[in-house]
């Protein structure tokens, strides 16, 4: 079993749609950055690529790179998914926080599970997800960004018979 650490942020604007989770989320501002800038899915990659030691979401989808620009970030996902798998590895579990101050994200927490669990090929209750403030205080509080970190756990794929 191997364990890694994501971390990331971006900043909140109008006139951008608010994807996290791999969910729409109705609101009157969006997360800015070169793909959907779904924080919760780049943080959950960086710890997936972080567990099997394969560099960060930087190094594999450069923001640079016209063909990630506006890209959903389920993509993204799905694509490490099988770097890890081409590794050996299989997913053991997740656990995601998502530090916002707004909007409530609690009743779009299933959603988010699903559509993950969908990406990942693995059963909803592999992945977790958590939805904080920081009470108002930095950057999340003043609801300049959002933030979110991951811990994702990996295991070693059965050999086949
Ligand atoms: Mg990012």
């Amino acid at each position: 079993m191997r364990v890694g650490l994501g971390f990331d942020v971006h900043r909140l604007v109008e006139g951008r749609a608010l994807w996290l989770g791999g969910v729409n989320i109705p609101w009157e501002r969006g997360l800015l950055g070169h793909s959907d800038a779904d924080v919760a899915i780049h943080a959950l990659c960086d710890a997936l690529l972080g567990a099997a030691a394969l560099r960060d979401i930087g190094y594999h989808f450069p923001d640079t790179d016209p063909r990630y620009k506006g890209i959903d970030s389920r993509l993204l996902l799905r694509h490490v998914m099988r770097l890890l798998d081409e590794q050996g590895y299989r997913l053991g579990n997740c656990d995601i926080t998502i530090c916002a101050e707004q909007p409530k994200l609690n009743p779009h927490i299933p959603a988010m599970q699903r559509e993950l669990a969908d990406c990942m090929g693995c059963e909803p209750g592999q992945v977790s997800i958590k939805a904080t403030t920081t009470e108002k205080l930095g950057y999340t509080g003043r609801g300049e960004g959002i933030a979110a970190h991951a811990v994702a756990l990996i295991e070693t794929k059965p050999v086949e018979p």
